[in-house]
C-alpha cells in the first residue's frame, strides 16, 4: 500500500496553508508554530470541517466515472471497468460492482470523513 497522508495531517497541511493565506491579507505576530495549544486546536477544527466537502467533491467525481451496470441474470458490474462488445454484450474483463475504484473511493471517504 501506498504512503498517504493521513487526515489528521491533511487538515494540518490545509490549516497552515489557511493560515498564511489569512496571514498575508492579515499580518500578525504570530506564526504557525509559535501559536497557542487552544488556537491552533481551534484552527485545526475549523479547517478540519472543510476536508470531508472537498473529498467528497472529488469521490462524487471518481464515482460518476463507474457507474454500475445491471447484467443478467443478477449481476451488478462496473459498466467502464468492463469490456462492452459492439453488441451491448459485456464479454472477457467483467468488473463487478463495486470496482476497485469505487472501493479507494469508499476507503478514502471513510478515512477523511465524508458520510454518505
Ligand atoms: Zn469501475
Amino acid at each position: 500500500m501506498s504512503e498517504h497522508l493521513t487526515r489528521e495531517q491533511l487538515i494540518e497541511q490545509m490549516a497552515r496553508a489557511q493560515f498564511d493565506a489569512q496571514d498575508a491579507f492579515y499580518p500578525t505576530p504570530d506564526e504557525w508554530d509559535h501559536m497557542g495549544t487552544r488556537e491552533r486546536a481551534e484552527w485545526l477544527a475549523i479547517v478540519g470541517s472543510t476536508l470531508p466537502v472537498i473529498v467528497k467533491a472529488v469521490t462524487d467525481r471518481m464515482r460518476a466515472l463507474h457507474e454500475p451496470v445491471e447484467v443478467e441474470p443478477s449481476d451488478t458490474i462496473c459498466g467502464p471497468c468492463s469490456f462492452l462488445l459492439p453488441n451491448g454484450r459485456y464479454f472477457g474483463k467483467v468488473e463487478e460492482y463495486p470496482c476497485p475504484t469505487v472501493r479507494l473511493c469508499d476507503e478514502i471517504d471513510a478515512d477523511l470523513g465524508v458520510e454518505r
